[in-house]
């Protein structure tokens, strides 16, 4: 499956920014096959863990979540950076190559005990997931595990995610 997804994950040398190796998603989202594909092996891994809620992280996260909260019989929770939400949120902060971002979900969004799987599309250095994972232990909720579509694994993202399990699809060493 490796094999067939990354014929539709592209590079995009320097974007946003000059020396970043930008991986597209959006030919595998195009496809049918690929997407269908994506999308069927998640579903086939979580059927039978319970999971309650599906945090999708802003904004290619929302693409791979939302089909799977609905395939799975589970609600979705969008994750946002901050500013977007419009009821009442917690945030949380974390450290960037250069200068910080805040991301936020609602109040309300988990429930205390919740079995939640959080996702994106792609884990780079872990400092988005980590805070996301952070954000639903405040709530209360339980991490089952974190996928990614693309996992860049010579960033080491996995460590700052600490105990949580990750699951990628694609992984580039
Ligand atoms: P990080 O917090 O470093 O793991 O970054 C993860 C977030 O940044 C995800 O939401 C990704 O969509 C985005 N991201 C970081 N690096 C890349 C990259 N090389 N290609 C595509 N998206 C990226």
């Amino acid at each position: 499956m490796q094999d067939r997804l990354k014929k539709h994950i592209r590079d995009i040398p320097d974007f946003p920014k000059p020396g970043i190796v930008f991986k597209d998603i959006t030919p595998l989202l195009q496809n049918h096959a690929a997407f269908e594909e994506t999308i069927r092996s998640l579903v086939e891994r979580y059927v039978d863990q319970e999971i309650d809620t599906v945090v999708g992280i802003e904004s290619r996260g929302f693409l791979f979540g939302t089909p799977l909260a609905h395939q799975l019989g589970a609600g979705f929770v969008p994750v946002r950076k901050k500013g977007k939400l419009p009821y009442k949120t917690i945030d949380i902060s974390y450290d960037l190559e250069y200068g910080s971002a805040t991301i936020e979900m609602h109040t309300d969004a988990i429930e205390k005990g919740e079995k939640v799987l959080i996702i994106d599309d792609l884990l780079a250095t872990g400092g988005t997931a980590g805070a996301a994972c952070e954000l639903i232990k405040r709530q209360g909720g339980d991490v089952v595990e974190c996928a990614f579509i693309v996992e860049l694994a010579f960033l080491n993202g996995r460590e700052k995610i600490g105990d949580v399990p990750i699951h990628s699809l694609v992984s580039y060493s």
